[in-house]
Order: structure tokens, then sequence, then C-alpha cells
């Protein structure tokens, strides 16, 4: 493996800007670049993800473990039923089974490494219940979007 220059901008040399995810609409303004697609030896996906201000990533969960490093500016997450704020070189991992969803709150982009295991279930999204659930915080309620 060669080095992999940052060219600009929180872009990288032959990384390619992909929409996040190529099936739903549960989320707005957000591209995913892989940065790292693993190896026998070491299992592992790096993905960059940039979340355009005032947007959104999906409201899920999975059995598998999300490790994020913000990188660029600053947002909030839902994560085990709390809304935390996540600024630049905060870190969050968010368990197995856990909702989480990212929003970019302040007027500008958010951006963050995700660490994940190559080999992943798929996300699962709420029910109806699940979200009725869920909004008994208000604060939760205020936050989510789906
Ligand atoms: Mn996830």
């Amino acid at each position: 493996m060669a080095t992999i220059p940052h060219t600009g901008d929180f872009q990288w040399q032959g990384v390619d800007v992909l929409k996040y995810k190529e099936v739903g609409d549960h989320f707005k303004d957000i591209t995913r670049q892989k940065l790292y697609a693993g190896c026998p030896d070491l299992p592992t996906e790096l993905r960059y993800f940039e979340i355009a201000a005032g947007g959104h990533s999906t409201l899920e969960r999975h059995e598998h473990v999300h490790f994020i490093m913000i990188i660029r500016g600053s947002g909030e997450a839902l994560v085990d039923g709390q809304v935390r704020p996540l600024a630049t070189l905060d870190m969050v991992e968010i368990p197995s089974r856990c909702w989480h969803q990212f929003r970019a709150t302040k007027g500008a982009p958010f951006g963050f490494l995700c660490i994940v295991s190559a080999e992943r279930d798929r996300p699962e999204h709420p029910t109806d219940e699940q979200i009725a659930e869920m909004k008994k915080d208000p604060t939760v309620a205020a936050f989510i979007r789906y």
C-alpha cells in the first residue's frame, strides 16, 4: 500500500466521493469515502463521512460496533439514548444494538472517520413503535430525523 495523499478539502487521492447509501431516503446531504478497505490481516474498513450543514445520517442500529473520530467541524449525535455534542478530535464508540444518528447542527460541514469490521450486518431502521419509545425523551424527540 502506497501513501494516500490528502488533496485538500477532506478528499484523498484516488478515493471516490460516494453517495452515503445506495438505497433509502432516511438521510440527507451526506457523502462517504472508503479510505481503507481492509485486508485478511486487518479486516477493518476506515471510512470518512461528511454531512453538509443541516444534514443527517440514518437513524439506525446494528450488531456491529462503530468507532468514530470527528475530524471536521462540530455536530451532535444520538448515542445510547442521549444527544451528545461532538467537536473536532472528539471520539465516540457506537455500541452494538444502539440506536444512533449524526446531525450537522452547526451550520457547517461535519465530518468524521469511522472504523468498522469489513464483515458486518446490515443496519436496522426503527419501527413506528420504536420511534414512539425513543420520543418519550423530549430531547431525543426534538433531535431525531427519520
Ligand atoms: Mn451505523
